[in-house]
C-alpha cells in the first residue's frame, strides 16, 4: 500500500472510532464498568519486537481504551474542575494534530503564531486586562502560575537591586510571599519550585467563604509578591481584589491572581462584579480546559510586565532565531510546545463575546439550581453559590463520606470530596458546557439515592 493511503486508513479508523465513542455518550455510565477496567489488562503485554499495524493499534485503543475512559466530556461529571470540550475545539484539534506544529518560534508555525497573537488580544478584551498585557500558552494553571510567579520573582528582586537570574538566592535580599490560607496547592508548589521555601509564606487568614481577610494582610512593599484568588477551588469564592490591589500597588508590591477557572467571570456581565479590580494586578493565570471547555491541555499566563516575563523565561542559543513576529517560547517555560492556542482560538471564535458570557453564566445557573434542589432534598449547602461550586454535607461526617463513595459507584454522575473548615464535604463543580438542567435534576436524584443507601448501611 502506498504510504499516504496507509496514513488515511489509520486516520479513518480514528475518525470512525471517535464517532462510535460519541454514540455511546448519552447512555453510558460516567465511570467505566468494572469489566472495562479489568479489560485494561489487555495492555499488559511485552514491548513488541517488531513494527506493527498502525490501523490495528488505533482499533485496539478504541476497543479497550474507550470503555475505560471517564465521561468528563458529558453532562454529569462534577469532580475536580474539569470542563468538557466544545465540538469546535475538538474539530480544530483534530486538524491541527494532523499539522503537528511546534509552537516555539514564528518560523516553525506562522499559523500558530498568528492565532496566539489573536487569542492574546481577545483575552485582554474579554477579561478587561490592560493594553500591553502579553499571554503565554502553557499546559495549565500549574504552569501558568509558575510562569507568572517567575516574572514576579524577577521583578521583585530587581526592585531590591538584585538580578535573581544571574545571582540566584545565595546572599539575596529577602523577597516576601503573601497569600491566603486557602491558596491552591499548585501555588504552594510553584513557590517551592521557585526556591522561596514554603516555610517563608506569610499566610493570611480567610473568612467563612475562603476569601482573604483584608484587615489581616501584613504591610506590603516593593519586595513582596501578593497572590490572590479568583475562584476558591472548593467554594468558588473570589478575593476582594480592588482594595487589596490598590494597597499592593501603592506599596509597589507585585500582585498575581490565580483565576484557573474563576477569571472567566470577568467575561460574563452578570458575574463580572466578582472580578472588580483584577486589572490592577501584574499577572494572572487561567485555564482554557476548565470553564472555557477547550480540550486538555490549555492554560494561559497573562502578564502586563512583558519585560519581566521574558527575562524570567527566555532561552538563548545560536540555533534559535527569534523573528520580528511573535515567538511563543518567549512567554513560556517550554521551548517545544504543541500549538494549543489553536483550540483556544476555536473556542473564542465559535462562542464570541455573548457565547462566552452565556457559557459562564449557564454554569453558574446550573450550580444555583443544583444547590436549591439539593437543599430541597435535605442536603446541607455550606457555601454561597457565587460561581460554579457547591459544597454539601449530610447529617453526619460518616454519612457524608459514605454518600460520596455511593455517588461515585452509581455511574449516574460523579462528585468528589474535600475538607471544608475541618469537615468532610461533597464537592460539586459544574463546569461542562454539556450539563443541562435535566442533568442536574437527575444527578440530585442520584445524590439522594446514594445518601439513602449510606443511611440504610447504618454508618
Ligand atoms: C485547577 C486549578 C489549578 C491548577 O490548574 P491545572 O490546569 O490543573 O494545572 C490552580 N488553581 C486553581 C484555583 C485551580 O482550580
Amino acid at each position: 500500500m502506498r504510504r499516504e493511503l496507509a496514513l488515511k486508513e489509520v486516520f479513518e479508523t480514528a475518525r470512525t472510532s471517535a464517532l462510535a465513542y460519541l454514540d455511546t455518550w448519552a447512555d453510558r455510565r460516567v465511570t467505566p464498568t468494572p469489566e472495562a477496567i479489568a479489560a485494561l489488562s489487555q495492555f499488559d503485554t511485552a514491548l513488541p519486537d517488531h513494527t506493527g499495524d498502525a490501523t490495528a493499534i488505533v482499533a485496539e485503543l478504541h476497543r479497550f481504551g474507550s470503555p475505560a475512559t471517564v465521561a468528563t466530556t458529558g453532562g454529569r461529571f462534577f469532580g475536580l474542575v474539569t470542563g468538557g470540550a466544545l465540538p469546535a475545539t475538538v474539530g480544530a484539534r483534530w486538524l491541527s494534530d494532523t499539522w503537528d506544529q511546534c509552537s516555539a518560534l514564528y518560523r516553525l508555525s506562522p499559523i500558530n503564531a498568528k492565532l496566539e497573537e489573536v487569542c492574546e488580544r481577545w483575552l485582554r478584551d474579554l477579561l478587561g486586562l490592560p493594553e500591553g498585557t502579553v499571554a503565554g500558552f502553557v499546559s495549565g494553571s500549574s504552569s501558568a502560575i509558575l510562569s507568572g510567579l517567575a516574572a514576579a520573582r524577577y521583578r521583585a528582586f530587581q526592585n531590591l537591586g538584585w538580578d535573581i537570574n544571574a545571582r540566584g538566592f545565595h546572599q539575596a535580599p529577602p523577597v516576601r510571599i503573601v497569600t491566603g490560607r486557602h491558596t491552591h496547592s499548585t501555588v504552594v508548589k510553584a513557590i517551592a519550585m521557585l526556591g522561596f521555601g514554603t516555610d517563608h509564606i506569610e499566610y493570611v487568614d480567610v473568612d467563612a467563604q475562603g476569601r482573604i481577610v483584608a484587615a489581616k494582610v501584613p504591610p506590603l512593599d516593593r519586595g513582596t509578591i501578593l497572590i490572590l484568588q479568583a475562584g476558591n477551588v472548593n467554594s468558588g469564592s473570589f478575593d476582594d481584589f480592588e482594595p487589596l490591589c490598590r494597597r499592593a500597588r501603592e506599596a509597589g508590591a507585585w500582585i498575581h491572581i490565580d483565576g484557573a477557572f474563576g477569571l472567566w467571570a470577568a467575561a460574563a456581565p452578570r458575574l463580572r462584579h466578582l472580578t472588580k479590580g483584577i486589572s490592577l494586578a501584574h499577572s494572572w493565570s487561567v485555564d482554557g480546559h476548565k470553564t472555557l471547555n477547550t480540550p486538555y491541555d490549555s492554560g494561559i499566563v497573562l502578564c502586563q510586565d512583558r519585560a519581566a516575563l521574558v527575562a524570567a523565561l527566555q532561552a538563548t542559543g545560536s540555533y534559535i532565531t527569534y523573528s520580528e513576529q511573535r515567538d511563543g517560547m518567549l512567554y513560556t517555560p517550554e521551548m517545544s510546545r504543541r500549538a494549543r492556542a489553536i483550540e483556544l482560538w476555536a473556542a473564542l471564535k465559535y462562542l464570541g463575546r455573548q457565547g462566552v458570557a452565556d457559557l459562564v453564566e449557564g454554569l453558574h445557573d446550573r450550580a444555583v439550581q443544583m444547590a436549591a434542589e439539593l437543599r430541597a432534598a435535605g442536603f446541607e449547602v455550606l457555601n454561597d453559590i457565587v460561581f460554579n461550586q457547591v459544597l454539601i454535607a449530610c447529617g453526619t461526617d460518616t454519612i457524608t463520606a459514605r454518600t460520596i463513595t455511593e455517588i461515585q459507584q452509581s455511574g449516574e454522575c460523579w462528585a468528589g470530596g474535600a475538607t471544608w473548615h475541618g469537615r468532610p464535604v461533597i464537592r460539586v463543580s459544574v463546569c461542562s458546557w454539556m450539563t443541562t438542567a435535566e442533568d442536574v435534576s437527575r444527578s440530585v436524584r442520584a445524590f439522594a439515592q446514594a445518601r439513602d443507601i449510606a443511611r440504610a448501611a447504618g454508618v
